[in-house]
């Protein structure tokens, strides 16, 4: 059963190394979208920029025309007044006055017909600016869509692994689900390592204690590495089996979890087969 379990672990972690490379294929599209669009993109923003700078323009054009028609309404009302002044003196500052509406009325209209030079311009750079706009997108259209369909085939695989993990976790031991991923949630993406047949940790290669080893090669508990803090496994199941002697001692370490089978070297008291020699002998006699 803890033979299982190990197992398991090493299987999780399988599945969860796969579904690390599955996001990062997912994430690997970003770049590859920005890529793709980068023109249009551009084109676009350029096109929203002239778009804005025309509007101020437009703004600026109004401001002008409203300032225009106000002086010219008030270089008529001067003129009207200069056909009925009384003396001199008024005909002179009704003059003086005019002639300065007039140099007004000149500059603004002057900036008006540059605005409106400037208008024509950025509406044509506008037109240009939006057409090929439209062309480069729909030029990168379908590479976009293209990678769509490959982003969205990469989350399916992704939500697969995902789903397969849920089920698997829902048939392994709690606790060591618990600890497997407190491990993992520090960021690391190996929690469980192979000892190796020398008896270190398969991971950071650090020399694991000979009762933890011994622990580990029974599967009678969970086991960390000292150093690096990963579950360690046993070796390759070969190596249990190639030892037939390793199974029986198995059976027994299953009642030796108590602590005083754990302190006490009597071994040789213990031993099974010499009460199943005992037991034997009358049989044999019996029979013969
Ligand atoms: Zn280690």
């Amino acid at each position: 059963m803890s033979e299982q379990r190990r197992t398991a672990l090493k299987q999780l972690q399988k599945l969860d190394l796969r579904i690390e490379a599955a996001r990062e294929r997912v994430r690997a599209f970003d770049p590859k979208f920005e890529e793709v669009e980068l023109p249009a993109l551009e084109l676009e923003s350029e096109a929203e920029k002239t778009r804005a700078r025309l509007q101020e323009m437009k703004l600026e054009e109004r401001r002008l025309t409203l300032s225009v028609e106000e002086k010219r309404a008030r270089q008529e009302r001067l003129d009207e007044r200069l056909g009925s002044v009384r003396n001199l003196r008024e005909e002179a500052a009704v003059s003086a006055e005019l002639e300065m509406v007039k140099r007004a009325l000149q500059a603004d209209e002057q900036e008006l017909l540059a605005i409106a030079d400037h208008i024509r311009r950025a509406e044509e750079r506008l037109a240009e600016l939006t057409e090929a706009a439209e062309e480069a997108r729909a030029q990168v259209e379908p590479a976009l869509a293209g990678l769509r369909a490959e982003r969205e085939e990469a989350r399916d695989d992704l939500e697969a692994l995902q789903a397969e993990r849920e089920a698997f976790v829902a048939t392994m031991d709690e606790s060591e689900i618990r600890l497997y991923d407190g491990i993992r949630r520090g960021g690391r993406t190996v929690a469980v390592a192979e000892m190796t047949e020398d008896g270190a940790c398969g991971h950071c290669f650090g020399i694991i204690p000979l009762q933890a080893q011994n622990e580990i090669r029974h599967g009678t508990a969970l086991i960390r590495c000292e150093a690096c803090g990963v579950i360690l496994t046993a070796p390759e199941p070969e190596d249990a089996a190639a030892e037939p002697a390793e199974g029986g001692g198995q059976a027994v370490g299953g009642a030796g979890e108590e602590p005083a089978h754990a302190e006490g070297g009597e071994e040789p008291a213990e031993e099974p087969e010499a009460d199943a020699g005992g037991e034997a002998e009358p049989d044999a006699a019996s029979t013969g």
